[in-house]
């Protein structure tokens, strides 16, 4: 028989709802699988054989480029890593914690600021431009006017994506910007009561369009930092700061306590900025403590 390759967009209950060619596939497993430790996870591209529309077996799930855990899922291209220009403050620590998660699992980082409306453009240009000097992706957004919508839409056309961020930012009233047929809740409130009724929160694949979808949660944890980062790695995910760095003179420079570097001489010109900079010293104390346990 041929196998068709899908879209793994959820699992429930035994069964894995599988997307082809634009119809849903309601999938159960060849019994070999319960029997190994293979798990089939949304964003997994599988084969399947067809059996009668909808009810179709996996057979075979292809290599991950990728794979994130709590909750998993799998093939992930883009993170939009939202945090609202004011109500609230941005936690630009957060942002770049989440940011160093999101690279070192490579990912293509979206930066999306929201709440565009509630900001003058003054304020707005002096948040966003350390990350647009930085060489990140920004998208400034109004979840509630529309505004920047579109230009985000046109971001993340064709790709898996995650909205990663705090609470209280915006993600769902983005999710409902994109897409007028998402009705997610909004609101403090009736989310924290929704999340009390379902302890164990499954992830689910929505389709903004034929081609692109979004994970209805992010995947990242918002604080530890990938076992993988070391503080001599650290810098691979400042850009900015790494690029600086090749006029360091010593190779070995850390760019931290250092007297002569060429990072910090570029703090002090103003070509690097400082709260960046900050960050990747408070990052780096962090990673040497860390180190300093083993
Ligand atoms: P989430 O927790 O990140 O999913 O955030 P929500 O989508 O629930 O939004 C949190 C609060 O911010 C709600 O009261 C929204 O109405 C409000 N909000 C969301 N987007 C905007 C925006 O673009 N402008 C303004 N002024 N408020 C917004
Ligand atoms: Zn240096």
């Amino acid at each position: 028989m041929t196998k068709t390759k899908g879209l793994l967009i959820k699992g429930y209950n035994g069964f894995y709802y599988v997307k082809a060619e634009n119809k849903l596939w309601s999938c159960s497993l060849r019994g070999r699988f319960r029997l190994t430790k293979q798990k089939f996870l949304p964003g997994d591209v599988v084969m399947f054989t067809e059996i009668e529309f909808p009810k179709g077996v996996i057979e075979e799930v292809l290599p991950r480029k990728n794979q994130l855990v709590r909750p998993s899922i799998a093939n992930v291209e883009q993170a939009v890593i939202t945090f609202a220009l004011t109500a609230p403050n941005p936690d630009f620590l957060l942002l770049d914690r989440i940011l160093v998660q999101v690279l070192e699992k490579e990912i293509t980082p979206i930066i999306c600021f929201n709440k565009a409306d509630l900001v003058s453009e003054e304020e707005r240009i002096k948040l966003i431009s350390p990350y647009e000097k930085s060489g990140f992706t920004v998208i400034c957004v109004s979840a509630e006017t529309g505004s920047g919508i579109e230009a985000l839409k046109k971001q993340i056309e064709g790709h898996l994506v995650v909205l990663a961020g705090p609470s209280g930012v915006g993600k769902s009233s983005i999710l409902n910007a994109l897409n007028s047929e998402f009705h997610l809740e909004t609101g403090e409130l009736s989310k924290k009561v929704e999340r009390g009724k379902h302890t164990t929160r499954k992830v689910e694949l929505l389709p903004l369009d034929e081609i692109t979808y979004i994970a209805d949660t992010p995947g990242f944890s918002t604080l530890f930092l990938p076992d993988g980062i070391e503080k001599n790695t650290l810098v691979h995910y400042y850009p900015e700061i790494f690029e600086a760095a090749h006029n360091c003179p010593f190779k070995s420079c850390m760019h931290h306590k250092e007297r002569d570097c060429a990072v910090k001489d570029g703090v002090e010109k103003g070509l690097i900025d400082k709260g960046r900079y900050e960050r990747y010293c408070i990052l780096f104390e962090e990673l040497k403590e860390r180190e300093g346990k083993y």
